[in-house]
């Protein structure tokens, strides 16, 4: 497995295409470095692979039977294509047992068993506009995690010593004022006199040293997604929602509108919030506020709650901006009547009329339609990283996570998933193999609905989801 990382590793820095995947699943687009295929882990033939691309029938697709150990902790998975939103399944799904090393390994790491750990991770990639970037960050995102968890191997497994401020090559200390101080953890002293009171270190948990990671992960990523999006034909960009099990807690970090529920003895506790233009709408505005050439003298920083008409210039209309959660009136003046850099409402709001999520990866070359004004100043890579530690709670045979693109939880609401999981597993034996797969299978058949009248319709006649829908359930019990 390390040997196999370290491969892995060097392809990511060095930019070699792994070829192992593209000869994987159908529809593969010759010379595209991250052709397209379905999940590499459901190991699809190319008739399955063929099937699963049915818009019509719209087949619900499991990791295949009697396949055991295929998923970390043998979570569920399960995945539906659209009703023909677009030509191929735009989400992407990856799963990873990762075996971090230090990049520099101490004396007193090294006699540890390893001197590294392991971090498992279960990731859904949301694309749109195309599905290059989805596939590229499904292959790449753990590896730049792993990447970046190098540097703080040493830290993590030295439980009571506190990160140095930066590190050089041999790992030595680097105080603020540029003076090296001894590498070894375990010598670092706190200044003691009352000038040096001054120069003390910012006390930094060992939480928010991966919680950093894995941001910095998610930037970089970007960024080379922004590097070879010519040379590996990617278009468009990607919701990421990626979990993290490492050293006894889970790491949450969405960038998009996925979303994941932990279900605890029939509790439902958020671990995500989704990012969309209402949700971020001052965000987005103050930067629109900050640098108005962003806006192309076509859209307004401002928030209106219809749009104004020529004819009412000069009367008082209800306005918000960045800094405003209400509304206030104003008098409209020739600028206001410019397009909202934040318009409509739920899931028809935009920002620029053109994008209706403000996080993720990828959409480098977006812009508005028919014009030359970037939207990517507009996107964040950044996620929202949230923590959940496994040892503060008992958990039951039937506590899980479920991850779930947009296309579960638009139709499908929190307590509905929480008592459909409740349900199957509680039907099941606590050793049944595939009880996961059965939960995760039902959340996509229950989000997805059944065609009924040439149109798909949930049990209780609602519209089901037209999205492609993709599904983990990641059980709890006897992991801490
Ligand atoms: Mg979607």
């Amino acid at each position: 497995m390390i040997g196999r990382m370290k491969v892995a590793v060097a392809q990511l820095v060095g930019g070699i295409a792994p070829g192992s995947s593209s000869s994987v699943g159908s529809g593969a687009e010759s010379g595209a470095r991250f052709p397209y295929t379905r999940p590499l882990f459901l190991l699809l033939s190319p008739e399955e692979a063929q099937r699963a691309a049915d818009h019509s029938s719209r087949p619900i697709v499991i990791p295949g039977q009697g396949r055991k150990g295929l998923l970390p902790w043998g979570a569920g998975y399960a995945e539906v294509i659209n009703a023909g939103k677009s030509p191929r399944n735009e989400d992407q799904a990856a799963r990873e047992v990762v075996i971090v090393e230090s990049r520099n390994p101490t004396n007193s790491t090294r006699a540890k068993e390893g001197s590294g750990f392991t971090f498992h991770y279960w990731a859904l990639f949301d694309g749109h506009a195309g599905t290059g970037a989805a596939i590229m960050a499904s292959r790449l995102l753990h590896l730049h995690i792993c990447e970046q968890l190098r540097d703080i191997v040493n830290i993590l497994q030295d439980y009571d010593v506190p990160p140095p401020i930066c590190l050089s090559s041999d790992t030595e200390a680097v105080t603020a004022e540029g003076a090296k101080s001894s590498a070894h953890q375990g010598d670092w002293e706190p200044p003691t006199d009352s000038e040096s009171r001054f120069l003390l270190e910012k006390e930094i948990s060992h939480e928010y040293l991966v919680i950093g990671a894995i941001e910095n992960a998610f930037k970089q990523m970007d960024i080379q997604i922004e590097r070879e999006r010519n040379s590996s034909s990617i278009l468009g960009g990607c919701c990421a929602l990626a979990v993290i099990y490492l050293l006894g807690k889970f790491y949450v970090a969405n960038a998009g509108d996925s979303r994941a529920i932990l279900i605890r003895n029939g509790d439902i506790i958020p671990l995500s919030n989704e990012f969309t233009p209402e949700s971020e709408r001052q965000r987005l505005q103050y930067l629109g506020c900050l640098q108005p050439h962003l806006l192309g003298n076509e859209f307004t920083h401002l928030e209106f709650p219809r749009r104004i008409q020529h004819r009412e210039i000069g009367r008082k209309m209800l306005f918000r901006d960045y800094s405003m959660t209400g509304w206030a009136y104003k008098t409209i003046e020739e600028d206001d009547l410019k397009f909202p850099l934040v318009y409509g409402e739920g899931k028809k709001a935009r920002v620029m009329a053109t994008i209706g999520v403000t996080r993720g990866l990828g959409d480098h070359d977006l812009k508005v339609h028919c014009s030359n004004i970037h939207i990517k100043p507009f996107l964040s890579c950044m996620p929202e990283v949230k923590v959940y530690d496994m040892k503060k709670y008992e958990h039951g045979a039937d506590d899980v996570i479920v991850m779930g693109t947009d296309g579960l939880w638009d139709v499908v609401s929190d307590r509905e998933v929480a008592d459909a999981v409740t349900r199957i597993l509680s039907s099941s034996e606590p050793d049944e193999p595939n009880r996961f797969t059965l939960a995760a299978q039902d959340l996509v058949m229950k989000s997805r609905g059944i065609l009924k009248d040439h149109g798909w319709r949930l049990s209780n006649d609602r519209l089901g989801s037209g999205d492609d829908i993709s599904v983990f359930v990641i059980p709890l019990y006897g992991h801490t």
